[in-house]
């Protein structure tokens, strides 16, 4: 019974003869346009065989002609960038989805040069030999976090990778088990450990580890007793925690290394402006800690990166591991991160120029002014068709950090006339550029925490051209 409708399926030469596909030819590369028919024919073959009622095949368009928005719909999206800007109206500032962090405008500047130009990357400009690309952010990092040396990885995932596997390869690692984490997606220390080599020593229960569990687990095979911070998530009541402090104390005791994986990497005190303390990397190394690694791109707000810091010993021998060159960061990562560095020797520049503590940071009554702003263009421009108002809400921090941080922030509400939030949030999603959303309580939330100032013209435009439409 298939037979006859696959028969019906047009060969790609005859799709490609038609009027109506010849003319896309100018304008887009042919092999782009054949690759797209192609690809619908191969759809609607799908569809066929997997289609099991004969009236519901019958349903099936099968004419040529039936076949060109299709193709003409596959081509302009062949041709449009994948990986686009999008507006983030969620109020999330670390987004995961959205990019993590976005960079200061001259840490930007700073990418730009390194894309484009040749660099002295690994060219010592002084001595006019090669150099090592770890110098470019490894004395700002010492003087910012009281280190004795520091280098750059790919993300945190591949710093604690490339730790353990220098420190602990074939060792044992000590470590609660109230800190066997996940962090979102693939990383979970339980299997970093197993990748790097090094074996797992768990101790303690999920919500109580004490110095005794660590101090009873130590042997001759242990070479590392590692604290990872549980950045995105809380234990909260009866629960107790071995200090940094302490561990330290028990690591020089017994000749062994202290590690801490602190996942975000504050490098300001973020309860002196009134936010719930995080742990600062200067406060980490400062406790003693032989090795500590952070994310570039979380609360830090700088590109994508993994930073170790540390004791001079163990850093020079990463920078020497094999794995350290398959885990090395790239020369416009290293432009940015070093200008984001630059940004924290004065600590009042880096909250005013680095979009994600400036976000995080902003004060509510700020937001509500912006809020304000927005809602009144919105009516002004959408006609009525859609109900706006501002309200007042809760954002959060995102990227697994401060989980139970509430930032009170301020929203436009909207509630269009004849359309769900869903499918309103959908249409916003497929607009040029997307704008993401929040739905809550079926109406659309757009909180200003995240939007930048040159987006608001073009959300006004996208909301204007969407009201003009229902
Ligand atoms: C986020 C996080 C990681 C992973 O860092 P990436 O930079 O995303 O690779 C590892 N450990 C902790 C504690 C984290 O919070």
């Amino acid at each position: 019974m298939k037979e006859k409708y696959l028969r019906q399926l047009s060969p790609v030469d005859e799709v490609m003869e038609l009027p109506a596909i010849k003319d896309l030819t100018p304008r887009y590369p042919r092999a782009v346009v054949v690759s797209a028919v192609r690809s619908v024919i191969n759809k609607l073959r799908e569809t066929i065989l997997a289609t099991k009622k004969e009236d519901e095949l019958r349903n099936i368009s099968l004419e040529p002609d039936d076949l060109v928005p299709l193709v003409r719909e596959l081509v302009k999206e062949i041709m449009s960038p994948s990986l686009k800007r999008v507006i983030n109206a969620t109020g999330v500032v670390v987004h995961t989805n959205l990019g993590r962090s976005i960079l200061a405008s001259s840490a930007v500047d700073a990418v730009l040069g390194a894309a484009g130009n040749y660099s002295n990357l690994e060219f010592n400009l002084v001595e006019g030999m090669r150099g090592s690309r770890h110098i470019h952010v490894e004395n700002l990092l010492c003087s910012l976090t009281g280190t004795e040396a520091a280098m750059v990885v790919n993300n945190n995932a591949a710093a604690v990778l490339l730790a353990l596997s220098t420190i602990a390869e074939g060792k044992e690692v000590i470590i609660s088990r109230g800190q066997l984490v996940e962090i979102g997606g693939s990383f979970r220390i339980p299997d970093v450990m197993r990748q790097s080599g090094a074996i797992l020593r768990e101790v303690g229960t999920t919500n109580k580890t004490y110095l005794e569990d660590y101090r009873n687990a130590i042997n001759e095979e242990t070479a590392l007793l590692l604290k990872v911070h549980t950045s995105n998530f809380r234990v909260v009541g009866f629960s107790a925690e071995v200090l940094l402090h302490d561990l330290v104390k028990l690591g020089k005791e017994n000749d062994l290394y202290v590690m801490e994986d602190l996942g975000s990497g504050v490098l300001v005190d973020l309860s002196k402006y009134g936010l719930s303390h995080e742990p600062t990397v200067y406060e980490s190394v400062k406790s003693g800690a032989d090795v500590v690694t952070f994310s570039g791109d979380k609360l830090l707000g700088a590109p994508q990166a993994g930073i170790i810091v540390g004791k001079k010993e163990l850093i020079d021998a990463m920078k020497k591991h094999p794995l350290a060159r398959a885990l090395r960061v790239d020369k416009m990562t290293l432009a940015g991160l070093e200008e984001t560095l630059r940004l924290y020797l004065d600590p009042a520049k880096a909250v005013e120029k680095i979009p994600t503590l400036n976000m995080i940071l902003v004060p509510q009554a700020e937001l509500k002014r912006k809020a304000e702003r927005l809602a009144k263009k919105i009516k002004e421009k959408t006609r009525g068709k859609f109900e706006v108002g501002v309200a007042e809400d809760i954002s959060r921090v995102g990227g697994g950090a401060l989980p139970l941080e509430e930032l009170p922030t301020a929203v436009v509400v909207l509630s269009p006339k004849g359309l769900s939030a869903s499918e309103f949030e959908n249409k916003l999603r497929k607009s040029d550029p997307p704008i993401i959303v929040r739905v809550h309580e079926d109406r659309v939330l757009l909180d200003v925490r995240t939007i930048q100032l040159e987006e608001i013209g073009e959300i006004v435009g996208a909301l204007a051209m969407l009201s003009s439409d229902m």
